[in-house]
């Protein structure tokens, strides 16, 4: 499957990574949006928030998860973040791997996000 974030968590292609376990991987985004704008994508391929159903709504655990860890890791627990999922065209998804977006380190109004 062609998929960006599937080769980026097999590593093939480059990315910064902010943090890994079992279930997902985090890595900075290549445009970001705020001083902190992590990506988490789930390691299981699933197309967006839409699509989750039944067994593997467990990843929403798992994204906010690993979001409440990486924020106390970055240093933005304290100050607030935000997390964002963009499901399909009119929420200006562009990559079809399901994956939360973790921003902050400034009042996001700032940035217009
Ligand atoms: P979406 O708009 O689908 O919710 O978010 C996709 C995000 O992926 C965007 O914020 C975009 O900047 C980021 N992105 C796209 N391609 C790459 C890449 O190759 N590497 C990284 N680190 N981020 C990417
Ligand atoms: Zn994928």
């Amino acid at each position: 499957m062609d998929c960006l974030f599937c080769k980026i968590i097999k590593g093939d292609v480059p990315s910064k990574k902010v943090y890994e376990n079992e279930y997902v991987y985090a890595f900075h985004d290549i445009s970001p949006m705020a001083p902190v704008h992590v990506l988490i994508v789930p390691k299981t391929h699933v197309e967006s928030a839409a699509k989750l159903s039944g067994d593997n709504l467990i990843i929403m655990q798992h994204l906010t998860e690993a979001a409440i860890e990486i924020a106390k890791q970055l240093g933005i627990y304290e100050s607030g973040f935000r997390t964002v999922l963009n499901s399909g065209k009119d929420a200006g998804q562009t990559v079809f791997h399901l994956h939360m977006h973790l921003l902050g380190g400034a009042a996001l109004s700032d940035f217009g996000v």
